[in-house]
């Protein structure tokens, strides 16, 4: 049977469309039709704001972690790297490429995965730059 996008749930006899660009993907409720719209919008303004923060943060984990010298200190800019990219994961929780994905995951499956990676990099991240700076 066919599923929502946006929640996952078997879809009802008579299912909702909710437009997307050019087509439109079934969806079981009014409520899921207006998220899936607006996930869409932020998903088109906020996806290269988000791109942008994990490679900003991803440049600076690795260059701090392997060009920052042999300094006790070097690790803090590779753990603001990973908060920075943590952060965007949480906030801007819009990776997928595709909408077709959607029909193997449903858009508030791929949200709340995106928000635990993010939680877990940016909590790991606090935890480590505490852990440095008061090892000194
Ligand atoms: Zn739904």
């Amino acid at each position: 049977m066919e599923k929502c996008v946006y929640c996952g749930r078997d879809l009802p006899e008579k299912p909702v469309q909710a437009k997307v660009h050019t087509r439109s993907f079934e969806v079981c409720s009014e409520q899921c039709r207006t998220r899936t719209e607006q996930y869409v919008k932020n998903d088109k303004r906020f996806k290269t704001a988000m791109y942008l923060l994990i490679f900003v943060g991803g440049t600076g984990f690795v260059i701090s972690a392997f060009f920052g010298g042999t300094d006790s200190l070097h690790m803090l800019g590779a753990y603001i790297g990973q908060l920075v990219a943590g952060l965007a994961f949480l906030l801007m929780p819009y990776p997928v490429s595709s909408f077709e994905s959607f029909h193997s995951m449903s858009i508030s499956g791929v949200t709340r995965l995106t928000r635990i990676i993010g939680t877990v990099l940016s909590v790991s991240a606090v935890v480590l730059l505490a852990l440095t700076l008061c090892g000194q």
